[in-house]
C-alpha cells in the first residue's frame, strides 16, 4: 500500500478570545479567533484505510475544544498540553468514518471553555504544522498471469468466444443478431486512449488499472507462451479460462458503471513484450471475413509482430446502422472499420501514431467477387491510387511465395490498387485507413472524406483461397494463407 501526505496548515494559528496573550512566548502569532475551518485535498486517497494527523500544539488547557474532520470528531480530540512552556507533538488517527476524499476535506477547529461551552473563558491555544498522512491504492498492480500455448489460447478460446452472425450486411441472419456490442461513450474512449498509451509505454500495471476503471470486465493479462518462451500482454475481457459470456440487448446500449460485469465486446489487443518486426496486424471482421481472424493470429505469431488488434464482435452483431459513411451493404454499428467512435479505433490511432516506422496490415475477405475483383485473390490497397513501393514489394513477395510453393500448380493472383479500374474493395471508407492517411480523427467519419495521402497501412482484401489454412482439404500448396504470411515475412525481414 502506497502513501501520500497533505499539509493542512503551515502557519501558527492562535485560537481563543485574548489576542496578544502569547506575546511573551510566541510573538506575532496570527490570531484566528474562536473557530476556523481549513480545507485540504487528499489526491488518490483510499478512504477505506486509516490515515493519521501530525501537528504541533501549545497551551491546550483541556480536552473540550472541538477538533473535527469532515464534520466528525477526531477521537481523543485536541490533546491537552502538559505545559505552556513547550510545543507538543501530536498524532491522531483518522478513520474510514471521516470519509476522506480527493478534494474539499475540512478540518474544523473551535475553542471552547472547560465545560465545552462557547463565550467567555474559552481556551487560548496555538496549533501549527498540521499534516495528514494517508494511504493510496497501489500504483503497481499484480497483473493476472497465464502460461500455456498462446496460439491455442487465441484460436481455441479467445476467437471462439466471439459469436458468429451468419450472413452479411443486409442478409445477416436476424436470429444471430442480439446487439451484444455495447456502444462506448466519449469519456470512455478518451480514457481508452490513455490505456493504449500506457500499453505502448510498457506500463502494463497502470494500463491494467486504467482499463478496469473503465470496465472491470477488462484486464491486462501477462501470458507466458511455453512453446516459445515469449511473453505477451493481452488486453482482453475476462482472463484465460474465464471470458465473460456475451449478453443480449434490445438495441445498442451503453454501460457507464465500471463494475457492471456485462461483456462489452470492445475487442482484444495483444502486445508482444519483445517484438521482432515493426508490424501491427489487425482483424476487424472476425467470422464475417471468414478465417481472417485466424490468419491475423498466425501472422502475428509467425512474424513476431508488435501488436495484434481483434474486434470483439461480429460486424453484423448489432442491428442499427453504423453512423459513418455507408454502403449498400449496409455497415452496422458493431463494425469497427466503419465506426469512428470505437475502442478498436482508439487502439489503432494510438498505435499508429506511436511511431513513424511500423507498418499496419489489416486482413479482410470477400466471398462474392464482383466490382472488378474477380481476377484477383489478394488485393493490396493503400487507399490512394499512387501506391507506396512497399505494396509492390509485398505483392511481388506473395506472388513469389505462391509460385515457389505451387511448383507448377495454381497460384495466388496478387494486385495493388493503383488504377481507376481496379477492384473496388480498396478500404477508402475504412476508418483506420482514413486516419492513417493523415485525416484528423474528427473528420474520418463523414461521407466522402476518402484517404488523403499515402500511409503505412495496407488493406489486404482476399478471396477465400488466400485465407484458407494450408492444411484445409480445399487448399492447394500455392493457394493458402501460409503463402500470404510467407510473402509478408519476405517483405519485412
Ligand atoms: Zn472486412
Amino acid at each position: 500500500m502506497a502513501t501520500n501526505f497533505s499539509v493542512m496548515l503551515f502557519q501558527r494559528q492562535h485560537f481563543g478570545n485574548e489576542p496578544g496573550i502569547f506575546d511573551d512566548i510566541e510573538p506575532n502569532v496570527p490570531f484566528a479567533g474562536s473557530t476556523k475551518d481549513f480545507t485540504f485535498d487528499c489526491p488518490d486517497v483510499n478512504p477505506r484505510e486509516t490515515a493519521f494527523l501530525m501537528f504541533q500544539s501549545r497551551d491546550v488547557d483541556h480536552q473540550r475544544n472541538v477538533f473535527q474532520i469532515n464534520g466528525v470528531d477526531v477521537f481523543g480530540g485536541l490533546p491537552a498540553s502538559p505545559s505552556r512552556e513547550a510545543w507538543n507533538g501530536n498524532i491522531l488517527l483518522i478513520e474510514p468514518r471521516h470519509q476522506l476524499r480527493a478534494t474539499g476535506n475540512v478540518l474544523h477547529v473551535e475553542s471552547r471553555n472547560s465545560s465545552g461551552g462557547r463565550g467567555d473563558g474559552i481556551d487560548d491555544f496555538i496549533i501549527d504544522n498540521v499534516v495528514i498522512l494517508y494511504k493510496t491504492p497501489d500504483f503497481f498492480w499484480t497483473l493476472p498471469a497465464a502460461a500455456g500455448d498462446f496460439a491455442a489460447f487465441l484460436t481455441k478460446e479467445l476467437l471462439p468466444s466471439i459469436p458468429n452472425v451468419r450472413g452479411s450486411g443486409r442478409d445477416a441472419n436476424p436470429a444471430d443478431q442480439h446487439n451484444q456490442y455495447v456502444l462506448p461513450i466519449a469519456s470512455q474512449l478518451a480514457s481508452w486512449r490513455a490505456v493504449f498509451q500506457s500499453l505502448l509505454a510498457g506500463a502494463w500495471g497502470p494500463a491494467h488499472r486504467l482499463a478496469r476503471m473503465i470496465s472491470s470486465t477488462y484486464n491486462v493479462v501477462q501470458f507466458f507462451d511455453t512453446p516459445t518462451g515469449r511473453t505477451y500482454y493481452v488486453l482482453m475481457e475476462g482472463v484465460p479460462g474465464q471470458i465473460p459470456a456475451p449478453a443480449n440487448h434490445f438495441s445498442g446500449v451503453t454501460i457507464t458503471d465500471p463494475a457492471d460485469p456485462t461483456r462489452r465486446g470492445w475487442g482484444s489487443y495483444v502486445f508482444a513484450a519483445q517484438p521482432q518486426r515493426a508490424l501491427s496486424l489487425s482483424a476487424p471482421h472476425p467470422h464475417d471475413d471468414l478465417e481472417t481472424e485466424v490468419e491475423a493470429v498466425e501472422a502475428f505469431l509467425a512474424l513476431g509482430a508488435r501488436t495484434l488488434l481483434i474486434a470483439g464482435a461480429d460486424r453484423d452483431q448489432n442491428t442499427a446502422e453504423a453512423p459513418c459513411e455507408q454502403s449498400s451493404r449496409p455497415y452496422l454499428e458493431a463494425d469497427v472499420s466503419h465506426t469512428a467512435e470505437s475502442v478498436f479505433q482508439m487502439a489503432f490511432e494510438e498505435i499508429y501514431s506511436s511511431d513513424t516506422s511500423t507498418w499496419h496490415l489489416q486482413f479482410h475477405g470477400n466471398a462474392n467477387p464482383t466490382l472488378a475483383c474477380q481476377d484477383v485473390d489478394v488485393f493490396l490497397s493503400n487507399g490512394v491510387e499512387v501506391a507506396p513501393a512497399m505494396l509492390y514489394a509485398l505483392s511481388a513477395n506473395i506472388a513469389t511465395a505462391s509460385r515457389a510453393a505451387a511448383s507448377g500448380g495454381p497460384v495466388l493472383r496478387v494486385d495493388v490498387y493503383d488504377a481507376p479500374g481496379d477492384c473496388a474493395l480498396r478500404g477508402t471508407d475504412n476508418m483506420q485507413m482514413r486516419f492513417a492517411s493523415g485525416l484528423r480523427h474528427a473528420t474520418i467519419c463523414a461521407q466522402g472524406n476518402i484517404p488523403v495521402g499515402p500511409s503505412r497501412f495496407i488493406h489486404v482484401e482476399q478471396r477465400p483461397d488466400a485465407r484458407r489454412a494450408p492444411t484445409d482439404p480445399a487448399a492447394t500448396p500455392g493457394r493458402n494463407r501460409g503463402v500470404v504470411v510467407a510473402g509478408i515475412l519476405a517483405t519485412f525481414p
